[in-house]
């Protein structure tokens, strides 16, 4: 671990809640949190939450370049080897299928070796396509930096969220 790059930057861009209704990724902060505590460990891990709610702009999408959440975000995949951005997002319990959903624009060979990690233990994970409106992972492309889109539900348990990232964290380890 070099010191002064960063290995991996986790974004969460609809964690800030008002929650006068389901107003955000009820989950996300919580699974980005963990995420970040035990990547952190073995990498040099940043961590952004959002700082604006979706209300007024979606930070994951392209009408939200200018904000100062994006503007920083594009510093940091200009950093050189940057190894992996993890963009983290939660739903509401059969919005999207399984324990965690995966949004990516292609099943490349990381994306395909850490869902069958997670299959073989036991966790229901599946892929969709992402759409190129999904623009925070659609920049770390374009800057050919290795990403992926997770939906948590909303449903898992303290106890479940923890083991799945968990999983996450060691096959993590391996892949990048
Ligand atoms: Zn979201």
């Amino acid at each position: 671990m070099d010191n002064n790059s960063i290995d991996i930057i986790i974004t969460v861009p609809h964690s800030l809640c008002l929650h006068t209704y389901r107003d955000c990724d009820m989950l996300a902060k919580k699974a980005g949190t963990l995420l970040y505590k035990g990547l952190k460990e073995k990498h040099n891990t940043i961590i952004m939450f959002s700082n604006v709610h979706r209300t007024k702009l979606d930070l994951n999408r392209e009408e939200s370049r200018q904000s100062s959440f994006r503007e920083e975000l594009r510093i940091l995949l200009k950093e050189e080897n940057v190894k992996m951005l993890l963009d983290v997002h939660s739903f509401p319990n059969r919005s999207l299928p399984g324990e965690i959903t995966f949004l990516v624009f292609n099943v490349n060979n990381f994306v395909y070796r850490l869902t069958t990690w997670l299959l073989q233990n036991n966790i229901d994970v599946n892929i969709v396509t992402a759409s190129k409106v999904n623009d925070i992972i659609l920049e770390a492309e374009h800057n050919n930096i290795k990403q992926l889109l997770i939906e948590f539900n909303e449903s898992l348990t303290d106890e479940r969220l923890k083991f799945i990232i968990d999983k996450m964290i060691q096959i993590f380890n391996i892949l990048i």
